[in-house]
């Protein structure tokens, strides 16, 4: 393929600075970050300021950052104040994650409601109470003891399912996260974790309670704990999962 011209460079630069200002339109955003229009004097180039800031090229860059992020914390930081996609305007905070950053057990959630939203960590409403009970009543583990978080970090207002872009958005920050803990099972809760984790759009009852694998790493789909609440008969499935994940753990054949 040939080298882009100078024009076509030009031409799709300004398509994607329209695709964003459309975006930023859509999520109720009016303002671009202030830069300044002249520069009065000389700068050195760390002065100069950031033309690209709010704009999809600067936040692919500083996802790319974060994606270097060599702990939570570190990515945690670069994620900072994020408006990445149109979730950022109705959150109160960022759902990051919470448990032991060496955990060999994760489970992967959807995204935050409405508690998690107002208390910043993920699970603790009433489908996180029950998923709680899973891992202290029926793994005999603590919460402490695991990794909990979720594929997108911000609430989708009335806990509406996460849509395409905000997945995409937020998908590298899931991904860093499992590959800095590097747990040795990872336990896909719903449609949404496990379609997202395995890159497939087969059912959830269909794949829940078989053994799959994310880049190596043994993943354990099963149904989300807010389904449960909606369909308790349910429950005992699960609990069919959660006894293969007992079992691997402890070093037996699942
Ligand atoms: N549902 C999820 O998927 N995640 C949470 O953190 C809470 C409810």
């Amino acid at each position: 393929m040939s080298e882009p011209s100078d024009g076509e460079e030009l031409a799709e630069l300004s398509a994607t600075l329209k695709r964003h200002l459309e975006r930023r339109q859509q999520a109720g955003l009016r303002h671009l970050p202030k830069t300044s229009a002249a520069l009065p004097k000389p700068v050195t180039p760390s002065e100069i300021p950031n033309v690209m800031a709010g704009t999809e090229l600067d936040m692919l860059a500083e996802t790319s950052v974060a994606v270097q992020a060599a702990s939570l914390e570190d990515l945690r930081a670069a994620i900072g104040d994020c408006q990445r996609c149109k979730l950022c305007s109705g959150r109160t905070n960022i759902v990051f994650g919470v448990g032991n950053p060496h955990a060999k057990l994760m489970f992967v959630g959807e995204g935050p409601g409405r508690d998690e939203d107002l208390k910043g960590e993920p699970f603790v409403g009433r489908a996180g109470q029950l998923l709680t009970d899973i891992i202290t009543k029926g793994m005999g583990l603590k919460r402490e003891d695991v990794y909990i978080c979720n594929v997108v970090k911000c609430r989708p207002p009335e806990n509406r399912n996460p849509e395409p872009d905000e997945v995409a958005a937020c998908e590298p920050f899931l991904k860093k996260q499992i590959d800095i803990i590097g747990p040795d099972i990872i336990v896909g809760l719903g449609k949404f974790a496990v379609q997202t984790l395995l890159n497939s759009k087969v059912p959830i009852s269909k794949l829940r309670g078989i053994w799959a694998s994310y880049h190596g790493i043994q993943l354990m789909p099963t149904f989300h704990p807010a389904y449960l609440l909606r369909n308790p008969a349910d429950k005992k499935l699960v609990w069919e999962d959660i006894k293969q994940v007992i079992k691997v753990m402890r070093g037996e054949n699942a």
